[in-house]
């Protein structure tokens, strides 16, 4: 039914506990014979596991009922129709809830007792939610002090062990997957192509909400999973012909933190890592993304692109999303900021917005400012009305 193989030397594998390639180190991905798909997008019970026919589990899903986040049309000055996938809808309030619903149910397929992540927060708060529903023991690496307040709480509230460390996300990555070797836990970092198939649904949702393929879509980016496996999304419907084309894949890169960006404007196929990545959306603060030469594929092979954005941009996009109804994080944000940017002639377009406005509410109240207070009688408040 599927199959892990090393993207980088095409070998195939049957054993699903390995996270890269044993022999050339590179990153996995499941193939399917997508001959099987046996859903319907015609816009009916769009929810994730209505795609199941091309998810790689075998047992019953571990399920808070993620996806059939809603595609909002948005009023922004370009000339396309663009649409806000708002993942922050999801249970946990990103989109990490479709990787975690796969990821945790393969972690008890494979009999595995505890997971593990390492994560700037979303991922953390995802895997705490679903291991908790699962029965899972759930270990948690934070880069101290640079996760947002919401997503720590619910880490901590859903009950992982939750370890903060002297260092970036990078190197929290780094330890989390040796330590999880030494272990034993099972890594669901977004390194593990199976968590990557829960996301692909995002491209299935939305021709399912559309009724076609989207000119393009943009997506922000920070490890680069998500962009690769919406990018397989799209591939796999192709293939069994629900699409003709491809959406062009436009990433976008927080200027902090941006080494697949650098790495797409010197037409490279890998990144150097940017050191000391910084910016205001913490959830893309990553310097070292380890799915940039997948997510460098998807890019290339759609003709899309890579861009660049500063924080001032995100807090903008964030702020006109906020004003139509739609409350994201701040790197959730940077998609309408990358589209804002470029002045192509799409016809339709859909950005992703990867997560909630509740996840970083420090971050609000610094772009927002605080309520006026007041004494409480009636000519005070009238004055202000
Ligand atoms: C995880 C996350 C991203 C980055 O996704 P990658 O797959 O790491 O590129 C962007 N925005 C939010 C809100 C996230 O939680
Ligand atoms: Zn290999």
């Amino acid at each position: 039914m599927y199959l892990l193989r090393c993207i980088e030397c095409g070998e195939n594998f049957e054993n699903e506990l390995i996270y890269t390639c044993p022999k050339c180190g590179g990153l996995l991905e499941v193939v399917f014979d997508v001959s099987n798909a046996d859903f319907r997008l015609d816009g009916n019970n769009v929810t994730l596991w209505k795609y199941r026919s091309l998810l790689p589990v075998r047992i019953e899903p571990v399920t808070l009922f993620e996806g059939g986040t809603p595609l909002y049309p948005v009023d922004v000055d370009v000339d396309a129709r663009v649409f806000v996938k708002h993942e922050g809808l999801n249970p946990s309030g990103s989109f990490k809830d479709r990787g975690m619903t796969v990821g945790v149910t393969k972690a008890l397929e494979l009999g595995m007792k505890s997971v593990a992540c390492a994560s700037t927060g979303n991922t953390s708060a995802s895997m705490a939610m679903y291991s908790a529903r699962a029965g899972l023991r759930a270990y948690v690496l934070l880069p101290s002090g640079k996760v947002a307040l919401g997503k720590l709480a619910q880490a901590m509230m859903h009950g992982a062990r939750v370890i903060a460390i002297r260092g970036n996300f990078d190197v929290a990555l780094k330890l989390v997957r040796e330590i999880s070797e030494r272990k034993g836990l099972y890594l669901l970092n977004s390194v593990n192509p199976f968590r990557l198939e829960g996301q692909k649904t995002i491209a299935f949702e939305i021709v399912d909400q559309l009724g076609h393929a989207p000119d393009a879509v943009f997506v922000p980016v920070g490890n680069a999973g998500n962009i690769s496996a919406i990018y397989k999304g799209f591939l796999e419907l192709r293939e069994a012909g629900y699409i003709d084309e491809i959406p062009k894949m436009i990433g976008v890169q927080a200027e902090g933190a941006n080494p697949i960006y650098r790495a797409f404007v010197e037409g490279k196929d890998s990144i150097e890592p940017v050191e000391n990545p910084e910016t205001i959306a913490t959830a893309i603060r990553i310097g070292a993304p380890v799915n940039a030469r997948k997510a460098l594929r998807a890019v290339y092979s759609s003709k899309g692109k890579v861009l660049q954005v500063s924080d001032e941009e995100i807090v903008s996009a964030q702020k006109m999303l906020a004003k139509q109804g739609i409350g994201v994080e701040p790197a959730s944000a940077s998609s309408l900021a990358g589209l804002l940017k470029e002045d192509s002639d799409f016809d339709t377009v859909v950005c992703i917005a990867t997560g909630n406005l509740l996840k970083d509410p420090e971050e609000v109240m610094r772009v927002s400012g605080t309520p006026v207070e007041v004494d409480a009688n009636i000519s005070e408040i009238e004055r202000l009305i």
